[in-house]
């Protein structure tokens, strides 16, 4: 076992990191005020590789690792949880959708756009009625004519408004339960898809969230995506790789955070000493740091066993769970640590604060984790 990560790691991670605190950091809270995903920034983070972080070279992917993958989205949401959150979506559903199961056809037509940066990619899987349900959702996909007819609404995507390309998971064959569902390729802009109701979000302001309706919206049939009824099984494949990336920003959050409220601790003083050295405020750092930690190699571990070519249901499940909780301790000590001023907009740890509790809640809830891993285990 080696624990270290190569050079090549080590360096990725510090010109992401550098890109970060330059091209972003100067503008999250202006970013999260205006609840705009900043679009300038695509050009800026597609020249960086991180639109089609590990899509292969020959649709203009950067072909890195899943390691490599929880680094970029870490370092991306230690500086701005938001724009993490929208990288992993563009890469980890939408993209990773087509990548796994779309024909060469579709890959080569949806990922080198994808991947330059030209369009977002979304993932509609959510519906009003059905989320952790999902296999309840009433979307429906009706074959005629040598199209597709899309009924329905998806609820909460991540780029509703200002994607490019969607995948849509929908029900094609309803009496066959979860083997009844299929997925699609839609392109934003085709008649009879609108998006719906934009989210006036608690946090990850800058990531666009909307709903997105279907009305007799015809796609052609080879917008297929995966074979006919195993769009479901296809989306927990996806997800089991998604749940990677979550956890990968819950690190990312959890250790910007963690920094924010050590260097504020050393700073201020109270009492004639910065807070720094008193044992209640080390005591917090130390155990932030080490809970860190501890996330940080679930998440690595389940990226590596992906990249094993292992199926990863419960390790993704796992790190997703713990590190997600994870962040939500170090966001609620990192406000604690700043006392009144962790409350008020002029320090990073308000915003922490607002954009970690998504992470218990995005793809799989807290309790949906526990269920997919006691289900993983009790099948043994
Ligand atoms: C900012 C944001 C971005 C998102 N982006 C996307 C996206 O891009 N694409 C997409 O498809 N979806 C997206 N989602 C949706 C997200 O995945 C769902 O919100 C999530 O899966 C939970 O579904 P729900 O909100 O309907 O909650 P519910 O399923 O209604 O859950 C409510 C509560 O009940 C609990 N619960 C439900 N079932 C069980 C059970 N069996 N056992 C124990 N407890 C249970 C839940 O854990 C939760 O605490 C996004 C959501 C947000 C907020």
């Amino acid at each position: 076992m080696d624990f270290r990560l190569s050079g090549e790691q080590e360096l990725l991670r510090a010109s992401v990191r550098e890109f970060a605190e330059a091209e972003i950091r100067p503008h999250v809270m202006e970013w999260d005020e205006a609840q705009q995903f900043p679009l300038t920034l695509l050009p800026k983070l597609a020249d960086l590789g991180l639109m089609g972080i590990q899509f292969p070279e020959e649709y203009g992917g950067s072909a890195m690792s899943a390691v490599d993958y929880s680094i970029c989205i870490e370092e991306l949401a230690r500086v701005c949880p938001a724009v993490a959150l929208s990288v992993a979506a563009h890469n980890g559903l939408c993209s990773a959708h087509i990548g796994m199961f779309g024909t060469d056809e579709q890959k080569r037509v949806y990922l080198p756009r994808l991947v330059r940066g030209e369009v977002l990619g979304a993932w509609g899987l959510t519906e009003a009625a059905a989320g952790s349900d999902a296999a309840g959702m009433r979307t429906t996909a009706t074959r005629g004519g040598g199209e597709w007819v899309l009924n329905g609404a998806k609820t909460f995507i991540t780029h509703g408004r200002v994607g490019g390309v969607m995948v849509v998971i929908a029900v094609t064959d309803r009496s066959k339960g979860h083997r009844g569902i299929s997925a699609f390729i839609v392109e934003h802009g085709t008649a009879g898809m609108t998006a719906g109701k934009k989210e006036n979000k608690l946090g990850m302001r800058a990531s666009d969230t909307s709903e997105v309706i279907f009305s007799d919206c015809r796609i052609p049939a080879g917008q297929l995506l995966g074979a006919e009824g195993q769009g479901f099984v296809n989306t927990l494949q996806v997800l089991d790789a998604g749940r990677i990336g979550i956890a990968a920003l819950s690190v990312g959050l959890a250790q910007g955070a963690y920094e924010a409220a050590r260097d504020y601790a050393v700073e201020r003083r109270q009492f004639g000493q910065p807070i720094a050295a008193f044992q209640a405020i080390q005591w917090k750092l130390a155990d932030n740091a080490t809970r860190i930690e501890a996330a940080r190699l679930l998440t690595y571990r389940a990226a590596y066993l992906k990249d094993a070519g292992v199926r990863t249901t419960r390790e993704s499940s796992m790190a997703k769970l713990f590190a997600s909780e994870v962040a939500v301790k170090a966001a609620d000590d990192c406000v604690q640590i700043h006392g009144g001023y962790g409350f008020v907009k002029d320090y990073p740890a308000e915003k922490y604060f607002r954009d970690v509790k998504l992470l218990t809640i995005g793809e799989g809830t807290s309790e949906i984790q526990r269920l997919v891993i006691a289900r993983q285990l009790l099948a043994q």
